[in-house]
């Protein structure tokens, strides 16, 4: 099973193999993992990089979006001479770049219940770095359907949140049962964002995402992290299953994939 690391594998990730909790067994396991990632904005930057760092052997990136000059204030995979690249080419050319090791699939595609299963069957572990209420939903009941977990992570203004839910132990619908009403909650796009944000929050997802794979420590689920960056705070707040949650408590009412545009009120739009 544990086949042999190449010379330039063992230089590689020598820091990772030297650590008691990693070793070469678990950078094996890394190799041999797939995560997707839901978004390669600002939150999908950090954690692609990171993961592809890390020699997690498969990443799959979901993004229809082209690279806007907006964005590199903040979307670490992308560069200037991408600007008007998809996004899943760019970040495709810069994780090669970063990790031969790594397997990039890219799904140039906008997420919907139509094809969301399709996607998600073939990953270990979700990362939802979407910045729109209707694909949250969607990752969340897609995920929660599918027994996937589902490494939760937002960001506004200068604020950000974590979390993880896993299969049985609660899901996004539970900590919040319905979407915000339309236009109640500006987007990055109207409101702005602390270009910084993003890189703590989509770390401490891939943290969370390789965690996961190589079964250390304790994560975040049954916790929400929530990181102020102005008065440089980070916090945390109990979760709890709802055994009333309509997708994952004792007598769902959600069993199938919804219209998420129209359960939001809203038109879901690109990523951050
Ligand atoms: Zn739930």
């Amino acid at each position: 099973m544990a086949l042999p690391f190449t010379e330039e594998q063992i230089k590689r990730y020598s820091r990772h193999i030297i650590l008691q909790q990693v070793g070469g067994k678990g950078q094996r396991k890394l190799l041999e993992s797939s995560i997707l990632l839901i978004g390669a904005g600002g939150l999908g930057s950090p954690a692609a990089l990171y993961l592809a760092a890390a020699g997690v052997g498969r990443l799959g990136l979901v993004d229809f979006d082209t690279v806007d000059l907006t964005n590199l204030q903040r979307q670490i995979l992308h560069r200037t001479p991408d600007v008007g690249r998809p996004k899943v080419d760019s970040a495709t050319d810069t994780i090669a770049a970063l990790n031969p090791d790594v397997r990039v699939i890219p799904h140039p595609v906008r997420l919907s219940s139509e094809n969301i299963f399709d996607i998600i069957k073939d990953y270990d572990v979700i990362i939802d770095g979407s910045d729109n209420f209707p694909t949250r939903y969607l990752v969340n009941d897609a995920c929660v359907m599918k027994g996937k977990p589902n490494v939760h992570g937002s960001i506004f203004l200068f604020e950000g949140q974590a979390t993880v839910f896993m299969p049985g132990q609660g899901c996004y619908r539970c900590l919040y049962p319905t979407p915000p009403p339309p236009g109640t909650v500006p987007s990055c796009e109207e409101a702005g964002v602390f270009g910084v944000l993003p890189g703590i929050i989509g770390s401490i997802q891939a943290v969370e995402a390789i965690k996961l794979i190589l079964g250390l420590g304790h994560s975040l689920a049954g916790r929400l992290l929530l990181f102020d960056a102005l008065d440089m705070e980070f916090r945390q707040v109990r979760l709890r299953r709802n055994p009333g949650c309509p997708v994952c408590g004792d007598h769902p009412t959600v069993t199938q994939l919804i219209d998420y545009e129209d359960f939001c009120g809203v038109p879901s739009v690109a990523h951050h």
